[in-house]
């Protein structure tokens, strides 16, 4: 086994480029890819960052163990904490 995966992720806000573990993240499943997000927080400005998750980005932050959230329509989003 290789070390745990890591992803690059961008922030918009002071553009800077960040290596996060995979629990770094959240992914939010929608019922489209149009509704599916993930996010993170900056390390560098603290901002909350959400971004449109393809589904190749799916597979790969789920296969890594990102914390997973499904959104169903009329329901709150449900935070597994
Ligand atoms: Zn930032």
């Amino acid at each position: 086994m290789s070390a745990p995966t890591r992803f690059k992720a961008s922030c918009p806000d002071c553009r800077s480029t960040a290596e996060l573990d995979p629990d770094a993240f959240r992914l939010a499943l929608g019922r489209t890819s149009e509704r599916t997000y993930y996010s993170f927080t900056c390390p560098s400005c603290g901002a909350a960052v959400r971004k449109r998750a393809g589904e190749r980005i799916v597979e790969a932050l789920t296969g890594a163990g990102v914390r997973t959230m499904r959104l169903h329509l009329g329901q709150q989003p449900s935070t597994v904490a």
